[in-house]
């Protein structure tokens, strides 16, 4: 197996707010623990430059200049209660689509079996027309798109164990039967949305937990219904939307999984891939903002990632 990871410098220059959750120390955390030796076969590659015009394959020409004109030229502009953009955010933002875009044509050409991204900000949250939720475009869904685009895929899933429910993708593809999403999230909690009954074209699969569920009730909605769907659904690339904020240790939310779950979850997906996606995967980084849950998570499903 062949694990690419792309990561930019330029994700550490998206600036938020002093005691913002979603901050570039995040990324010095992944970088550090992926230095052990033990990653030492990782394909470390540097995100090439983003092209702006594939932001449109998920979002309206309105929107993306909208968000472009909200960028300042210094500080940090306001975008909602907690989203916020800095004079790098753009070219940050458009980095993290060009490093998910190029590992869709990576595992479409096979330069590698799968993919992880590091990258911020992150996506699922940014809706068709609103950036919200730490998020600016919805990196997940342009990729989705730019698969069946430029690689003829019929069908892609997009699986989200991020804590919070990617409301973005899901309200991106609750038309569209050709993208399966599929989430477990805590429910009550941000952005409010993904009950049970949200199931767009049949395309939408919410599992949403309870506070204070653990490994067990994780994995229990995993086998009962993310994984059935993706059966079902036999996608030609699996996207993760990989946040680890449900890891016990996050201050944002009260969902009590350790890595040994991500790890589990990551051996699920790649099973799956190995049988009906051609092995491809694409893992994106969403949430996770406890630095030392962040790191052990991240090591964990890239660890499993290279094992396959
Ligand atoms: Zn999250």
């Amino acid at each position: 197996m062949v694990t690419r990871l792309y990561t930019h410098p330029i994700f550490l220059e998206h600036i938020t707010p002093p005691g913002h959750p979603e901050r570039p120390d995040r990324l010095r955390a992944i970088e550090r623990v992926l230095d052990d030796e033990v990653f030492a076969a990782l394909d470390r590659v540097q995100a090439p430059e983003g092209d702006e015009a594939t932001i449109l394959y998920a979002h309206p020409p309105e929107f993306v200049e909208r968000v472009r004109t909200a960028i300042p030229d210094t500080g940090i502009a306001r975008i909602d209660a907690d989203t916020t953009a800095s004079p790098k955010s753009w070219q940050a933002a458009v980095t993290a689509i060009g490093a998910a875009n190029a590992a869709v044509d990576d595992v479409f050409t096979g330069r590698a079996d799968n993919v992880f991204v590091a990258a911020r900000p992150p996506g699922h949250h940014a809706e068709k027309t609103t950036s919200m939720g730490f998020c600016l475009f919805n990196t997940a869904a342009i990729a989705a798109r730019y698969a069946q685009k430029n690689h003829g895929a019929d069908r892609v899933a997009v699986v989200d164990w991020d804590v919070h429910h990617g409301n973005g993708t899901q309200d991106i593809f609750w038309d569209d039967p050709s993208v399966l999403y599929c989430s477990t999230h805590q429910m009550p909690l941000y952005p409010g949305t993904g009950a049970v009954s949200e199931t767009g074209a049949g395309n939408i699969v919410n599992a949403p937990l309870a506070p204070q569920s653990g490994s067990d009730v994780f994995r229990d909605a995993f086998l009962s219904r993310i994984l059935p769907a993706l059966d079902n659904f036999a996608p030609d690339l699996i996207i993760i939307s990989a946040g680890f904020d449900a890891h016990h240790r996050d201050p944002l939310a009260e969902i009590n999984l350790t890595e040994d779950d991500f790890d589990w979850a990551t051996g699920q997906l790649l099973e799956r891939a190995g049988r009906l996606s051609g092995n491809r995967v694409v893992s994106l980084l969403e949430g996770g903002y406890d630095l030392q849950g962040l790191a052990f998570s991240v090591a964990a499903h890239v660890g499993r990632l290279m094992k396959g």
